[in-house]
Order: structure tokens, then C-alpha cells, then sequence
């Protein structure tokens, strides 16, 4: 079956990945796009834009119209467009969301959950193969070392980037949690600055760092007063996120409506 994929924000560096990678594919169809009111790209052909032939699909300022033809929604721009866009949807044949927008506070990710009774929605900070795997390794290594064992996440990313920490540090803090069975709102440190006083026994630590064109690099470091354990993920291609929620769109079409995770599309 051929997934039909409308990209919200089919212009930014995760929406041209997704249509470039879909190219490659013999399963999977760009049927829309949309952009933020303002755009140049707005009414330009999304496989152009993208460097590809022309695909006689305008990017929309619509979520309704680009999702006319669509089975799945692919959502990576900013919390407000993606709640936004999930309203929107609601009148059109979506079966499925697939979220990869990072920086949702706590009232938006609520709000996210009530959509679930709609969609089938996968949520992911990273949508790589290699993160999933990477977090359910420190869930494990979290839960066998105990708590005189530092937890610290360390993320770099482009100069671009506007949340911090990133999505993916997030998810891995909430991975050493969940194998320290505490939340991690419980264990997380705030950033370190200034006198900051020794570090407590049993939390979890974040650094980050934003330079140049990195397109993401996340380590957790386990921290023993003998030794030390890191275990650590790079982004090579953003392709790889791009792949992973396509992915992610294909498993989440013959799901029931719901709430997933990257670790329930790979069965980790
Ligand atoms: P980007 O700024 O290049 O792209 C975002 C696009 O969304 C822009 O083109 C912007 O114009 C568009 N947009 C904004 N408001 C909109 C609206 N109302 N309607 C339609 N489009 C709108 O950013 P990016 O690097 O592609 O990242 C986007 C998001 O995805 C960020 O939150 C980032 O952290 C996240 N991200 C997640 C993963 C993952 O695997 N989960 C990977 C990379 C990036």
C-alpha cells in the first residue's frame, strides 16, 4: 500500500528531508504541505523546493486542504503550528500524526494527549533507529547502577536550534529515570551556574552545547568516584530522522488510536 504523507512546514530543513526521502521510496507519496502565513514558499511545488521534479503540489497555508488526500500527518515545526494543524485535521481522513516537534511545555502536552482519542500519534524527540536503541540501554544501565552513580546528559547541536535541551536529551533523562523508577521532573538538576553547591546523590545532570552545523550529538555519562561508563549517539544525515518517521507513519497506520512512542514503533 502506498502511504500518502501531507508535511506540515514543507519548506524547513526536516520538511525537505522528509519529501527528499520519500522520493527514494516506492511506498510512500507526498500528497501536501503547508507553511506559516508569510512564507516564500507558500503556492510554490513542494518537490521543487526540494530540489526534486516538479510534483504539481503546492505548499498551503491550510492544514485541511494540504491533508485533503492524506492517510498520515508529519508535524515537525514548532509546539503552536503542530496543536494548531492537529485541530485543523480533525474534519479530514488522517489516521495517523506523527509529531517529531520538540519544546511542547507540560499544558501542551496535554492537550497533545487528547488528540490520541482522535489519531493514532506518534510522538518522538528522535525519530533515528540508533537513539531508540541508545535509550533503552540507559534505561537499563540506570536501573543495574545504583544511585552512587552520577547520571549526566550531554547534547550538541546547529546554532539554530531554539529549545533547550533538546528533545532527545529529554527523552534520554526520562530514560535514566524511568530505570531509577522516579520521574524525571523528581531527578532532573537545574543547569548549572554559579555557586551551585555539590552535586546530589542520585539525579540527573544536563549540558548543552550549541555550535556551527551539528546535526546532534547526545552522550549520557554514568559516574562512579572510580569509573566511568558513556554512552553516546551521533547524527550523521538528517535523513535518518526523516526515514525514521516515515517509518513510524507506516506502523502507526494499522495501529489503534493512541499514544506511541519510538520504542513502540521498534518493539524495544
Ligand atoms: P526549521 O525551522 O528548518 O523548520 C520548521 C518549519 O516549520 C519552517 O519552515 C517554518 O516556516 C514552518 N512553520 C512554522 N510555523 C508554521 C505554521 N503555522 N504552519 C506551517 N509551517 C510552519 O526547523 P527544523 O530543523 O526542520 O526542526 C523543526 C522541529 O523539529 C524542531 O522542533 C526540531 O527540534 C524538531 N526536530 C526533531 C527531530 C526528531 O527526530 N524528532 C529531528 C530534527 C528536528
Amino acid at each position: 500500500m502506498t502511504l500518502k504523507i501531507a508535511i506540515a512546514g514543507v519548506a524547513g530543513r526536516m520538511g525537505q528531508s522528509l519529501v527528499r526521502a520519500c522520493s527514494t521510496l516506492t511506498d510512500c507519496e507526498i500528497v501536501g504541505g503547508t507553511e506559516r502565513p508569510g512564507s516564500g514558499a507558500l503556492d510554490q511545488d513542494i518537490g521543487v523546493l526540494a530540489g526534486l521534479p516538479p510534483s504539481d503540489i503546492k505548499v498551503s497555508l491550510s492544514p485541511a486542504e494540504a491533508a485533503r488526500h492524506a492517510d498520515i500527518w508529519i508535524d515537525f515545526t514548532a509546539p503552536v503550528p503542530t496543536l494548531a494543524s492537529m485541530t485543523a485535521l480533525d474534519t479530514t481522513g488522517v489516521k495517523a500524526v506523527i509529531i517529531g516537534t520538540t519544546g511542547f511545555n507540560e499544558a501542551e502536552d496535554e492537550a497533545l494527549q487528547e488528540f490520541s482519542k482522535r489519531f493514532s500519534i506518534v510522538k518522538a524527540g528522535n525519530f533515528s533507529l540508533g537513539v531508540a536503541m541508545l535509550s533503552a540501554l540507559v534505561e537499563q544501565a540506570a536501573a543495574r547502577l545504583g544511585d552512587d552513580w552520577d547520571i549526566e546528559v550531554l547534547e550538541t547541536h546547529h546554532r539554530r536550534k531554539v529549545d533547550a535541551p533538546s528533545g532527545t536529551a529529554l527523552m534520554l533523562g526520562e530514560a535514566a529515570a524511568k530505570g531509577r523508577n522516579a520521574p524525571l521532573d523528581d531527578l532532573k538538576t537545574p543547569p548549572y551556574d554559579g555557586i551551585t553547591g555539590e552535586r546530589e546523590a542520585g539525579k540527573i545532570g544536563f549540558s548543552v552545547r550549541r555550535a556551527g552545523g551539528v546535526i546532534g550529538d547526545h552522550e549520557v555519562m554514568f559516574g562512579s568516584d572510580e569509573e566511568l561508563i558513556s554512552l553516546r549517539h551521533t547524527a550523521l544525515d538528517r535523513n535518518v530522522f526523516a526515514k525514521g518517521a516515515i517509518r513510524a507513519g507506516q506502523w502507526a497506520i494499522q495501529q489503534p488510536v493512541g499514544f506511541y512512542t519510538i520504542r513502540d514503533v521498534l518493539d524495544l
